[in-house]
């Protein structure tokens, strides 16, 4: 069976790094099998999904470089699932249930309380046809859930290896709110099944729905697809990745002057059995892209990593390679410029500040020069002492808003003509105002 794989954003955000990987994996793993990888919109949430962030995620995964062959549209596609919900309902795997979240939950802690797991009881399931009428009379609507068998599912996960999970540990899942709007299950389990998807792909905190899923699927008369389930992301102490770290998205990334390639180097091969580090292209990782590499445990994502296999991407980025991504980030330069001040740049950022420094007007507060002229009228009147260094440079500091390596660096280097040496409290006083004044100047003294 040819590879299909899916991505599957819900369009309610931008793209993050988290599902940044599972594209990634998608996109390796169809690249690799010679397969398609299609692009399928989750946007059943009619309230949260929006054209825009649709139009963004597209996108980022355009810039990403991770093109897909095919599109669906989860909103295209309602009488499908209604389709399948009425085949459900005649196989009476599909019950209505009258609770509301409030009674819901009053079970749940009922269960929790005595030291029964809480799984749904099936109240719905059980009633009536003339308890049901009964209820709509009272106005309830329904919602409605998936009879599970309740059985041992079991699969060859690329990833995990054997998963077994048994379906009576499970509630029966909700399919239909009582508004009538589906959740994701049943469409993600229609789309998987008519658009002929061979290989799920996506992060291990599905992997319970998977045991769901594949009764489903067998609900619906169809074959499960092969399942990898990708280890989480963390941040680099293994918790769970901060709302600022995994909400890292391609749009900031992408402002910071970080290239695609580093992304998808960088995501490709943490946590498994490849060292982290610069690729030449994107080939390089689809060639050297196996499941087996992929460990079981969390992925480490740390953002200075991720900067460090920028820079390293970059210093041996030809220039070729480098000219679009350059142009991108309104840093035109040429190609000698480009092998000149490659060495030096962690992000785009740094190219465009150094093609800036190369072509256009400098400041001259960013030579030194004013900052030492505005430094010399600010010299105090003698007698001096090893307390007027610390005076002085505080009162620049306060008039020129420069601190620290900034502040004394172009002060000592006017002042000695040498950027180290001894300590500028005692050097000062034994300059006296005169050659001090003048030195700051420009003038010979
Ligand atoms: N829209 C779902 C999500 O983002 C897709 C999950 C899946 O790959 O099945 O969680």
């Amino acid at each position: 069976m040819a590879t299909r794989v899916r991505f599957a954003p819900s369009p309610t955000g931008r793209l993050h790094v988290g599902n940044i990987r599972s594209a990634l994996f998608n996109v390796l793993f169809a690249r690799k099998t010679g397969g398609k990888f299609l692009l399928r919109i989750d946007d059943t949430d009619r309230e949260r999904s929006t054209a825009a962030f649709e139009a963004a995620i597209k996108d980022d995964l355009r810039w990403l470089g991770f093109d897909w062959d095919e599109t669906a549209k989860q909103s295209d596609r309602f009488a499908r699932y209604d389709a399948a919900a009425e085949k459900l309902k005649a196989a009476g795997r599909l019950y209505a249930c009258y609770e509301t979240p409030e009674e819901l939950e009053r079970k749940r802690k009922r269960a929790l309380a005595s030291g029964r797991p809480p799984i749904y009881d099936r109240t719905g399931y059980n009633l009536s046809a003339e308890d049901r009428a009964a209820l709509e009379g009272q106005g309830r609507r329904p919602h409605w859930r998936f009879l599970l068998e309740g059985r041992r599912i079991q699969w060859d996960d690329a990833v995990r290896g054997a998963v077994e999970i048994d379906t009576k540990t499970l509630s029966d899942p909700v399919l239909i709110r009582a508004d009538g709007s589906y959740l994701y299950t049943l469409p993600s389990v229609v789309d998987d099944i008519e658009l002929a998807v061979s290989d799920v792909i996506r992060g291990e905190d599905h992997v319970t729905n998977t045991a769901a899923q594949v009764e489903l699927i067998a609900a619906l008369g169809a074959q499960p697809p092969r399942f990898a389930h990708l280890p989480l992301l963390t941040g680099v102490g293994g918790e769970a990745l901060s709302k600022r770290l995994g909400s890292l998205g391609v749009d900031q990334l992408r402002a910071e002057g970080i290239v695609p390639l580093a992304i998808a180097a960088l995501l490709a091969r943490l946590g498994t059995s490849e060292p982290v580090g610069p690729v030449a292209d994107f080939a390089e990782l689809v060639e050297s892209f196996d499941f087996a590499k992929i460990g079981r445990a969390p992925a480490h994502f740390d953002p200075a990593e991720l900067r460090a296999v920028n820079a390293k991407t970059l210093h041996a980025m030809p220039y070729e390679k480098a000219r679009p991504h350059l142009a991108a980030f309104g840093a035109e330069a040429g190609e000698a410029v480009w092998l000149a001040i490659r060495d030096n740049c962690e992000t785009l950022a740094d190219a465009a500040a150094w093609t800036a420094i190369l072509t256009r007007p400098l400041d001259p507060a960013e030579t030194g020069r004013a900052l030492t002229e505005k430094a010399a009228t600010l010299l105090p009147p003698g007698p001096w002492s090893e307390e007027t260094w610390g005076a002085w440079t505080k009162a620049v500091s306060a008039a020129t808003g420069k601190k620290g390596k900034d502040l004394f660096q172009p002060l000592r280097l006017a002042l000695t003509g040498r950027p180290h040496g001894p300590e500028m409290k005692k050097l000062l006083p034994l300059l006296g105002l005169e050659r001090a004044k003048a030195r700051l100047e420009g003038r010979a003294a």
